[in-house]
């Protein structure tokens, strides 16, 4: 099982080929201190400026996207550009950007967009980012990667047991999982071209027409909402409670430790 993430060494080794789909930002990452009267809000965005706020009780998780290839450039003009950026679009932040002392504070993360042609050879599967690379745009990829898992121990316990698995196994999962992970994918870059379309603008950033007038109904909302924290159709059906330890006690772990680790924020879904 190849499910080591987005620098998949098990894929490369493997030569399966590669789709790259696009990213064209990476993410700058820092932790300023939370106060309690801070918005609540998880987004900002404007004049070519995104930052994501991330609870995470008494610190800020901020993720500060850049245009692919430009993070050097930004160390080269030194720690205060990047604060007065910070502070330039999230102004509550004003009060404690001096937490970052310098760039020992702040991590890079290289942000990738690309799909396996094929997830599959004898032998192997891929599933979640080493199969598909997800960019961060909605914070869905760990959605995906779950229910890639679960599809996956639900069509391979039985044929793993009786040590039966064959392409067909392999490629009927591919199957099942590719849908919702091409839209998935399409649906962040459609969002991640809209958020960088006011770059170099030097006036505030306007949503677009109609999504102004979308966002003045409860529909989209709740279809959001949905994309979220369910994603799209087809998920996995089978209940992985369900599943017995004894059929495939590695996929059976991965899940329940997923389903700890993220079933709290409502952001698995069956
Ligand atoms: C900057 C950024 C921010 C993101 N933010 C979000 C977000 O907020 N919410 C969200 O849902 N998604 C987010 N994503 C996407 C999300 O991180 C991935 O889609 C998701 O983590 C994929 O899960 P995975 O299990 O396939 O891979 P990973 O979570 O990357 O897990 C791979 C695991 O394999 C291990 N591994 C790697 N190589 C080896 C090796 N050679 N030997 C042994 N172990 C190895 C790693 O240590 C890791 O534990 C973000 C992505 C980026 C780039």
């Amino acid at each position: 099982m190849g499910a080591d993430g987005r620098n998949s060494v098990v894929r490369d080794c493997a030569d399966l080929k590669v789709e790259n789909v696009g990213a064209s930002m990476d993410s700058v990452q820092v932790r300023l201190s939370k106060h309690p009267d801070d918005p609540k809000l998880f987004l900002y965005s404007d004049r070519g400026k995104t930052i994501v706020t991330i609870d995470r009780g008494d610190y800020w998780h901020c993720g500060f996207a850049v245009p692919k290839g430009t993070a050097e450039k930004m160390r080269a003009r030194g720690i205060k550009d990047l604060r007065a950026s910070i502070v330039e679009v999230a102004p509550f932040l004003r009060d404690r950007v001096t937490e970052l002392r310098d760039w020992s504070d702040v991590k890079l993360l290289t942000v990738r967009a690309d799909r396996l042609r094929k997830w599959y050879r004898l032998g192997l599967l891929c599933i979640g980012d080493a199969a598909h690379a997800m960019s961060p745009v909605g914070g869905v990829g760990i959605n995906l990667a779950i229910q890639d898992s679960v599809a996956a121990a639900s069509s391979l316990a039985e044929p793993l047991r009786k040590g039966t698995v064959s392409s067909d196994h392999l490629a009927k999962i591919q199957r099942r999982r590719s849908f919702p992970t091409s839209l998935t994918q399409h649906m962040q870059a459609i969002i991640q071209k809209q958020v960088w379309r006011g770059l170099d603008k030097p006036q505030a950033a306007r949503p677009p027409w109609a999504l102004r007038q979308l966002e003045r109904t409860t529909l989209p909302c709740r279809m959001r909402t949905r994309f979220i924290a369910v994603g799209f159709p087809p998920r996995a059906r089978e209940d992985p409670r369900r599943l017995q330890m004894k059929d495939c006690p590695v996929l059976c772990s991965m899940i329940r430790r997923c389903i700890c680790n993220y079933a709290p924020q409502g952001a698995i879904s069956g």
